[in-house]
């Protein structure tokens, strides 16, 4: 009850849901009557939980952000939101996104534009800009977001949360609608790093549905939430930490600069050494993730044609529907990914664009490798900028894209990466949170997991 009047009193400030479920208190009722039944009842039991709306969930609207899927209710949850549920937690409602996760502020949903809850003429970040603002502004405890390149790390720094982006197969993508399927992740934000780590705990692991996800056993990454008071004074020593060298260069707010340097001392006080590490190809990812994830996209959204789901134009032929359900449907940047993958893909263009960004991927894998073959873990900001007025690059694209400097790497190589407060910069009433980003191996979130609760 006091989350459900929480969120009443923010909501009209912050719009961070598209579609608040009627059922919490019923379903957590009867929770209760479990328990008056000495029943067991999950270890989640009565965990109110936020649920990107790019997120299928049974029975309630998963729109995507897009008119495109206006009034769609899937007959199926996520295997992501069936794993949490069947712990006991509550989806408390469809959080605000940018259209189909193709943005980073949040402002290219077709619905709503949320606002940050530091600050409510800034954005919250994107796509998941609601899961941030939700987890924020305490309207529920945890939530799902998806990071396709940034979209769970980007707007956790811009709301003071944890936000959690596992491995590339790590968590199953079943019932996440598709953006750039290589890239794709669902995600976690939490108030703490020990909440981002026991969400993860519910819904990671193989899944059949999902020909990608990992047969890699899951740990209990909660066993990593030991009391901190039980550490010693050194509790990180030995761990060696990769400050990426090309994520401090020009480009980046001084503030934000500081305070991942501060960040970086504190991590020494731990017991850590800390070296700069250089990643030579991280500026070419930046344009390889703009070619490979609209090309993917223009494929996958290819799917919404009016006939199978949501948005149906009236037309008396076929291509005429196709065309008119679609242009009606889709918002500007979707439309504009789609022309951008399309050309990206097209005969001609191939080898130019597509290909040569696939090249640079490679490269960026390897790069990582070599780098967290030295390093346990590797840090940079995660994000150039705190949090910006709502407006204020929503029609230059490229500067907007542009922020996604410190994500999108990540993203190409497939690694999990962990997002934590550790500052704030002048801005608003009482200054704008400022994120760290920690990159680990693959499958190693434990690693990040034990340093981002140790060093929080
Ligand atoms: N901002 C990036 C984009 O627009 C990342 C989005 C995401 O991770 N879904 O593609």
């Amino acid at each position: 009850e006091s989350y459900l009047t929480r969120l009443k009193l923010t909501e009209p400030h912050l719009k961070s849901f598209l579609h608040v479920s009627d059922q919490v208190l019923n379903e957590a009722q009867s929770l209760d009557h479990q328990i008056e039944r000495n029943e067991n009842i999950g270890p989640l039991a009565g965990v109110l939980v936020g649920v990107k709306d790019n997120i299928c969930t049974m029975d309630m609207p998963s729109t995507a952000g897009s008119k495109v899927l206006e009034n769609y209710r899937p007959p199926f949850d996520a295997t992501a939101v069936k794993r949490f549920k069947e712990l006991g937690a509550i989806v408390v409602g469809k959080t605000n996104l940018d259209e189909f996760g193709m943005g980073s502020t949040t402002e290219a949903s077709a619905f709503q534009v949320t606002a940050n809850p530091w600050d409510v003429s800034r954005v919250p970040g994107g796509s998941s800009g609601g899961s941030a603002a939700a987890v924020s502004a305490g309207q529920c405890v945890v939530s799902l977001g998806s990071d396709t390149g940034g979209s769970v790390r980007q707007p956790a720094s811009f709301c003071g949360v944890v936000g959690l982006k596992p491995t590339y197969g790590r968590v199953s993508r079943y019932g996440l609608m598709a953006y750039a399927s290589s890239l794709d992740v669902i995600g976690c934000f939490g108030s703490s790093v020990a909440d981002a780590g026991i969400l993860l705990t519910a819904i990671s692991g193989y899944d059949r549905l999902d020909a990608t996800s990992s047969k890699r056993e899951v740990p209990d990454y909660t066993s990593q939430f030991i009391s901190t008071e039980l550490l010693d004074s050194k509790p990180l020593k030995g761990l060696k930490i990769g400050l990426i060298r090309e994520t401090l260069d020009n480009g980046v707010d001084i503030g934000i600069k500081s305070a991942v340097l501060g960040a970086v001392s504190h991590l020494e006080e731990l017991g850590c050494t800390l070296s700069e590490v250089s990643l030579p190809s991280f500026s070419l990812g930046l344009p390889a993730y703009y070619i490979l994830a609209s090309s993917e996209s223009s494929s996958n959204l290819s799917r919404y044609d009016g006939v199978r789901y949501g948005n149906q134009a009236t037309a008396d032929e076929l291509n005429a529907l196709y065309g008119d359900s679609r242009a009606t449907g889709f918002g500007p940047e979707v439309k504009m990914r789609i022309l951008m993958g399309t050309y990206g893909l097209s005969a001609g263009y191939y080898d130019a664009y597509y290909k040569r960004a696939q090249q640079v991927r490679t490269l960026i894998q390897k790069s990582f490798k070599t780098a967290l073959d030295e390093y346990d873990i590797l840090i940079s900001p995660a994000a150039p900028s705190a949090a910006y007025k709502i407006g204020e690059k929503k029609n230059d694209p490229l500067a907007m894209y542009a922020g996604d400097i410190m994500t999108v790497n990540v993203n190409l190589a497939g690694l999990p990466a962990l997002v934590l407060p550790c500052g704030f910069v002048e801005g608003g009433a009482a200054g704008l949170p400022v994120g760290l980003q920690m990159i680990g191996a693959a499958f190693d979130e434990e690693k990040l997991l034990r340093v981002g609760h140790i060093f929080e």
